[in-house]
């Protein structure tokens, strides 16, 4: 399909709706982005056509429902180049598979005087596990401070980085700033000292090609729901070598191999991390959602989202009181500010009411908003199917909004 906004939007039937009156515009992609109509038709389906558990089934919908699962596998195995689908483990969420390599990688590998790596744009998903590991473990959580500008110190990190580094986990694409973090070349610093690589991929995935193979990242994680895919859904990626020396996560059906009082052995991966029956419509589903994307051409949805942002920085730049946070080079499309005097929640009930979905507060960066001396921002962030028609009349509300603290 040629990258046709109108065409995209049809797409996605809840985009055609108003909100207070006024026809929906929704800029709050980085939190979640909408479903389109074939992630819904694909749910429906499953329920109605297909519906069994899978792997074990002797009858032909476990086998079609097994099918359609390991089918979504092999293509999120494309989607970021993995060499192979068994390193493709399903979790509830980016959350959830930090918390399994914390809880398994890190409980195995890290011991005390250990360090992790860390940054100050990190979400809180890729900063309490670790805390908590580093409880456990006495391990010591090391963080790479950040420019006013909102890009690493690249030179501070290089400066953390000794052979006592066991594991830098870091965010590929910040979801409070936008900002691209220059991970390539962090992972060739990282394995230069015998660390591990961990990529926070939560909101690089929707706007970037990713190619886990040529980043050499050890694992990289992120959720389907941000990803025009339904919730209740995330992605583990790991090196083979790696998640076979992993010891499991959680304990249950499907991730055994032989079960007695006396002993248990461990399933192949990634069944060893997939214990339990896993969440198997919105993993069927979730191909829909890729399948969509691989429609559209990720570099197509960069230079429109790229479009966006851009047109979205020009019509904002002078507006009296206006305060972007996070001016990055390398950014994908959030634009986060302020507006002087002004809280960031009015703000976001302002634009609300003119139908204008963005997310205010701290974003889940609490240490980052401290970092720059707030208490949170408000956040638009765009996707493809947004229109330089809604930035020109979000740049409207916020100049009309600002008008109010700022004569
Ligand atoms: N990391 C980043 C960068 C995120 O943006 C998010 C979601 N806001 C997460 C982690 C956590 O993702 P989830 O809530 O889907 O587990």
């Amino acid at each position: 399909m040629n990258f046709d906004v109108n065409q995209i939007r049809g797409l996605f039937p809840v985009l055609h709706q108003e909100v207070h009156g006024k026809p929906l515009i929704y800029f709050d992609n980085a939190a979640t982005t909408q479903k389109p109509k074939q992630v819904l038709e694909a749910l429906t389906s499953y329920y109605e056509k297909d519906n069994s558990n899978i792997h074990r089934g002797a009858h032909a919908l476990a086998d079609r429902a097994t099918q359609y699962f390991e089918n979504t596998r092999e293509s999120v195995r494309k989607f970021i180049n993995a060499k192979e689908s068994a390193e493709i483990i399903f979790t509830k969420g980016t959350t959830e598979s930090i918390n399994l390599v914390a809880q398994t990688f890190g409980r195995k590998f890290i011991g005390k005087g250990d360090e992790i790596i860390i940054s100050t744009m990190e979400h809180h998903s890729n900063i309490v596990p670790w805390q908590m590991l580093c409880e456990v473990t006495g391990a010591v959580l090391k963080i790479i401070p950040v420019h006013e500008n909102g890009e690493l110190d690249y030179q501070e990190f290089e400066k953390l980085l000794t052979s006592k580094t066991k594991l830098l986990s870091v965010v590929h694409a910040s979801n409070a700033l936008g900002t691209i973090n220059p991970v390539k070349k962090m992972i060739d610093a990282a394995h230069a000292v015998g660390a591990k690589v961990l990529l926070d991929g939560a909101q690089s995935t929707s706007h970037l090609e990713i190619d886990v193979v040529g980043l050499d990242c050890d694992f990289m994680v992120f959720s389907a729901h941000k990803l025009y895919g339904p919730t209740g859904l995330g992605v583990l990626y790991g090196k083979r070598e790696i998640l076979e020396a992993m010891p499991p996560f959680l304990g249950g059906g499907e991730m055994i191999k032989e079960v007695t009082f006396e002993k248990t052995t461990y399933n192949d991966i990634p069944f060893k991390f997939e214990a339990g029956t896993p969440n198997i419509a919105d993993v069927i589903a979730f191909d829909a959602a890729i399948e969509f994307i691989d429609s559209l051409d990720k570099k197509a949805i960069k230079e429109h989202e790229d479009e966006l942002l851009s047109y979205a920085n020009e019509l904002t730049a002078d507006i009296k009181g206006f305060q972007p946070i996070g001016t990055a080079k390398q950014k994908v499309s959030v634009l986060s500010f302020n507006i002087n005097g002004m809280h960031p929640f009015d703000v976001g009930q302002m634009l609300d009411a003119r139908g204008i979905a963005v997310r205010t507060g701290h974003h889940c960066t609490q240490p980052l908003m401290k970092r720059f001396g707030i208490e949170g921002t408000v956040r638009a962030s765009f996707a493809v199917y947004n229109t330089k028609s809604e930035i020109e009349q979000m740049a409207e509300g916020i100049a009309r909004i600002a008008k109010i603290k700022n004569k």
